[in-house]
C-alpha cells in the first residue's frame, strides 16, 4: 500500500473510516511549496547553493471525520510543521523559517464555522495537496530574519558596509551600488 498522503480518494471515504495520516515527508514530496522555495533561493544565489533543502522534513497529522453527527459533513482537521530555508529581504543570507500551520477544512457545499472551504477535483482529494497548500499560504510575502543580531543588514546599518565573508554578502556587495 503506498502513503494515504499521496493517494487520491473523496471526502467521504476519508472520513468514513476516520484516515489518519502521520505526515513524515520531505519538502520534495509537496510541489508547489517545493517550488517556491526554490524560486526564493534560485534568485539570489545562482544554481546549487542550499543543496539539502529539499530534504527538509515536514511534520504533522491529518484526522479526516465528519463535522456533523449525521455524517454528512466531510471534514479535516491537522497540523503541520516544517523549517524551510528562505532568504531575508533585508541582507539577502540564507536562513532557516518555521512554518506552522492548523488545517481545518471541509469539502461539501457547506461550511461550518470556523472551516475553509477546499475545493475538490473531480469529487476527489489528495491529502498531500491540502497541507502542500497550506504551507505555501503560511510563507511570507518577504522572509526575514527574526532576529535583530541574526541580520546582517540591521547589525551593520549605520556603519560604512565593511568587507562581508559569506559569498551571499558578497553578492548583496556587487548587486549593490559603488559608495
Ligand atoms: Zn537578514
Amino acid at each position: 500500500m503506498g502513503n494515504p498522503l499521496q493517494q487520491r480518494r473523496t471526502p467521504q471515504e476519508l472520513a468514513a473510516v476516520g484516515q489518519v495520516i502521520e505526515i513524515k515527508n520531505k519538502v520534495s514530496d509537496f510541489e508547489r511549496l517545493g517550488e517556491a522555495i526554490a524560486r526564493d533561493l534560485r534568485a539570489l544565489h545562482g544554481d546549487n547553493p542550499l543543496p539539502a533543502w529539499r530534504d527538509s522534513l515536514v511534520c504533522g497529522r491529518l484526522n479526516f471525520g465528519f463535522a456533523d453527527a449525521q455524517g454528512k459533513l466531510p471534514a479535516v482537521r491537522g497540523h503541520a510543521a516544517v523549517d524551510v530555508w528562505a532568504v531575508c529581504q533585508r541582507c539577502l543570507r540564507p536562513f532557516s523559517l518555521p512554518l506552522r500551520v492548523e488545517l481545518r477544512l471541509m469539502f461539501g457545499d457547506v461550511a461550518a464555522d470556523g472551516y475553509e472551504h477546499w475545493e475538490l477535483d473531480d469529487g476527489t482529494l489528495c491529502p498531500a495537496d491540502l497541507v502542500d497548500e497550506a504551507l505555501v499560504m503560511a510563507l511570507p510575502f518577504a522572509a526575514m530574519h527574526d532576529a535583530d543580531n541574526d541580520c546582517v543588514a540591521l547589525t551593520v546599518a549605520g556603519e560604512k558596509p565593511a568587507p562581508m565573508k559569506t559569498p551571499f554578502a558578497n553578492l548583496k556587495t556587487q548587486m549593490g551600488k559603488e559608495n
